[in-house]
């Protein structure tokens, strides 16, 4: 347990129904009793766990604001340390005058993530659950939260943990082979060593795919929406955020910039960009404009490329086609009024139609969009890695376990591919925190806000 006792307010700075001042060590109690008197006279010393009282909080005699002090006695605690909460009126002044007010009788201010990486200090969670709980914090859609509380509640860890069990085995099967090399013991033989090899990496591979489409749910997917001039990508754009986001006009060429917009559907978080029309101008701001676009649909994860339907395709359009990938949704738009286009050009390619104006077709186009991002084979009950660091530590035991599996099979002895599941079996252990460096730790709770 760590010697200094540390308090930071645990609710978003700015006004609101209540605010927390979370303060957690050895001397939380004897702390809070110093600035918090309680109505009924009773010393919050004097409480069991899990009890509260009502009060007052004072900074030298000066009154700050009513209050309730929650108490939790160590180990039953979040931080599994003696806890103090004191809840004040939410407001940005009476939250920052409590907390002086603690800071004065003794407690220091607790570091980013403080709480939490003392939590995991003192074995309340290991680091795969505290990194969760950022998550869950920034989730930014449902199946992102619902990721993140699988995590949280140790489904990553279990999965490691599994995984960390077959490789002891398999250890353990080595080192008996290496003791009986001549004995015919069941289960000890190449061909089993060679299947217990390959099924651990598919377990970890699985993990590592899993990575990938989490990030998605997470993050959002990059979607870049693009056409020629007036085919009608502002208003798909204001359609899909459900606002007036982009200006829509009659007039070619209104979008000159790139207009960016956030939305949720299906539980999937769309990080849309509007972009100016692609097509040959000389207009130097046009040119601008139509070089950001090609830059972002150069790095989009999605694309959703419009053509108008009620007018012929021209050299741009065809352009546009030929520059599509595998990762394009391709909008045949303006289906409410005559179609003129002739869309043989698109034959053999997946399209949809649509009407931005008329909202027609969004159900096909949500289907189109999934079809591509495919975060769908994800189940939310899923073991999800769920940092970059967890991402980083399953690939080093990927590659360790794969490099195991090729000296098997090229005849090294046991020794050698022991090395292999050894350091596949570090990179895991880092992973879940039960081997990991002060160095790591730190850098993992510093991303973390204060106050958590
Ligand atoms: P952008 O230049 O590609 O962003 O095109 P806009 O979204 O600004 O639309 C250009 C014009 O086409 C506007 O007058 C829109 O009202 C019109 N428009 C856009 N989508 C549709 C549609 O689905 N049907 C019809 N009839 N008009 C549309």
């Amino acid at each position: 347990m760590s010697e200094r006792t540390v308090a930071a307010i645990s609710t978003p700075y700015g006004e609101g129904g209540i605010a927390v001042i979370r303060i957690s060590g050895d001397d939380a109690i004897t702390i809070a009793d110093k600035c918090f008197v309680s109505f009924s006279g009773k010393k919050l010393a004097s409480l069991g766990g899990y009890s509260a009282l009502y009060g007052k909080v004072f900074s030298n005699g000066i009154e700050i604001d009513d209050a309730v002090a929650l108490v939790f006695l160590a180990p039953k605690s979040f931080t599994g340390e003696n806890t103090v909460e004191i809840s004040v009126h939410g407001g940005k002044i009476v939250a920052r005058d409590a907390l002086r007010a603690v800071l004065d009788c003794g407690a220091q201010l607790a570091e980013n993530g403080e709480f939490t990486k003392r939590a995991f200090l003192n074995g309340k969670l290991d680091l795969a659950s505290a990194e969760s709980i950022m998550e869950i914090i920034s989730a930014k859609n449902e199946n992102a939260l619902k990721i993140s509380r699988a995590a949280k509640n140790g489904r990553v860890s279990k999965e490691i943990d599994k995984i960390i069990s077959d490789l002891l085995e398999l250890a353990a099967s080595f080192s008996a082979y290496a003791d009986y090399p001549d004995e015919e013991i069941e289960g000890l033989n190449f061909d089993n060593f060679s299947r217990l090899l390959s099924d651990i990496e598919t377990k970890i591979n699985r993990l590592l795919d899993n990575y990938d489409m989490g990030k998605v749910v997470r993050n959002g997917i990059d979607c870049c929406i693009v056409g020629k001039p007036n085919v009608g990508k502002s208003t798909l754009m204001n359609l899909l955020c459900g606002s007036d986001r982009s200006i829509v006009t009659e007039i070619a060429g209104t979008t000159r910039d790139v207009i960016e917009s956030t939305v949720n559907f299906d539980g999937l978080t769309l990080n849309l960009s509007d972009t100016a029309g692609i097509h040959d101008t000389d207009d130097i701001v046009e040119k601008a404009g139509v070089e950001r676009t090609l830059d972002r649909l150069s790095t989009a994860q999605l694309v959703l490329a419009v053509f108008d339907l009620s007018r012929p395709f021209d050299d741009d359009d065809i352009d546009l086609i030929n520059s599509l990938g595998q990762n394009a949704v391709i909008i045949l738009n303006k289906n409410d009024l005559e179609a003129i286009a002739d869309i043989k050009i698109f034959e053999n390619k997946k399209t949809v139609s649509i009407s931005a104006k008329e909202s027609i077709g969004t159900k096909e186009l949500f289907c189109a969009i999934n079809d591509i991002v495919k975060t769908d084979k994800l189940s939310p009950d899923d073991a999800v890695l769920i940092s970059e660091r967890q991402r980083d530590c399953a690939k080093r035991a990927f590659d360790s376990i794969s490099e195991a599996k090729n000296a098997l099979e090229i005849g090294m002895t046991l020794d050698a591919i022991g090395v292999c599941v050894d350091d596949c079996l570090s990179a895991l252990l880092e992973l879940t925190g039960k081997r990991v460096t002060n160095e790591v730790t730190d850098e993992v709770f510093r991303r973390f806000c204060v106050g958590k």
